[in-house]
């Protein structure tokens, strides 16, 4: 009966019922064989750069193409590969896929960058670092073509060793950048603690900005700030146009939404770089 009664407490916790628990695990015992089997899948974000209207990078986005539950988002795997300590497999074998598919476009002849979203855990993995390192040694591209996204967590406010490990692979040359800006904790150490040379303001914020005063000041100040300590801008979550015309007037350097574009498999993505060679102007998709 305890334990039964700590398996409960155990559910509510995690807020999960036992169906969803259940399925949690056994998608974690597949992990390995998905990743063998190939169905562990990229999927690619443009950042528009508003000075010259022109995809300047594409953020890189898991997906799990799952045989029996079809198109599985990150959101309902990555939590519970940070819980059971699969999050840095998962990562590598990430960053290895981002690092073929950068050499991929640039023998094509497309300029732009990568960002992996880079869980705060992993910063203080000595395992996880080497493991990234090796990799990178051997990496087909350039590594300021890459950008590491990650999210502010107390934790990582604390942690010397994270702090380290960030500008170590700044020092390899990889650009940091402050994911979903504004709803972590200990902004402003951040700030001044770690090397980073972007932010991006989370989407809750830049979604309805057009039309609330209150995101609009907050989207405003947050660029100014970004921009006195010279750090560039990513606004997140751009969904119509009027919300892109006020991040331009606002001098916000990067958009990044579903009006830009949707997340895009390679090819997909091939394609829409191949249409916006011409500079005619921002297209939608999706
Ligand atoms: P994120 O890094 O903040 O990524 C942005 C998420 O917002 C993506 O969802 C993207 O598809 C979605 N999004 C983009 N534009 C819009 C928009 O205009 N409106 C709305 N409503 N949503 C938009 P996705 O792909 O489901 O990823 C969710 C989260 O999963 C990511 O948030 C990131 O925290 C995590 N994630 C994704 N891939 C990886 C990965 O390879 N490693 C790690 N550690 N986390 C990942
Ligand atoms: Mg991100
Ligand atoms: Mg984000
Ligand atoms: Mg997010």
């Amino acid at each position: 009966a305890a334990q039964a009664e700590a398996e409960g407490v155990f559910w509510r916790a995690a807020s999960i019922n036992r169906d969803q628990l259940e399925r949690s695990v056994s998608l974690m015992g597949e992990l390995d064989a998905a990743i063998a089997a190939g169905q562990i899948e990229v999927h690619y974000q443009p950042k528009l750069a508003l000075s010259s209207n022109r995809i300047a990078s594409v953020e890189a986005l898991v997906r799990w193409r799952h045989p029996q539950r079809g198109m599985v988002p990150p959101d309902a795997f990555i939590p519970l590969a940070e819980q059971s300590d699969r999050i840095g497999t998962l990562t590598l074998h990430v960053l290895g896929i981002v690092l073929r598919d950068a050499a991929r476009w640039r023998d094509a002849g497309h300029r732009l960058t990568a960002a992996v979203n880079i869980s705060a855990k992993l910063l203080t993995s000595p395992a996880f670092t080497s493991a990234a390192d090796a990799l990178l040694d051997d990496a087909p591209v350039a590594l300021d073509a890459l950008i590491f996204e990650v999210t502010e967590s107390a934790a990582m406010a604390d942690a010397d060793a994270a702090v380290a490990t960030l500008h170590h692979f700044r020092a390899r040359g990889i650009a940091i950048s402050m994911d979903d800006y504004g709803t972590g904790q200990s902004t402003l150490s951040y700030l001044q603690r770690l090397p980073l040379s972007e932010l991006k303001i989370d989407r809750r914020f830049v979604q309805f900005a057009h039309e609330r005063d209150a995101d609009a000041a907050l989207v405003r100040s947050t660029i100014e700030l970004a921009h006195a300590l010279r750090l560039t801008v990513v606004a997140e979550g751009i969904e119509e146009a009027e919300t892109l015309a006020l991040l331009t007037t606002l001098r916000c350097d990067y958009a990044q939404g579903y009006f830009i574009s949707r997340p895009l498999a390679y090819d997909q993505l091939i394609v829409r770089l191949a249409d916006a060679d011409e500079p005619t102007g921002t297209r939608m998709s999706g």
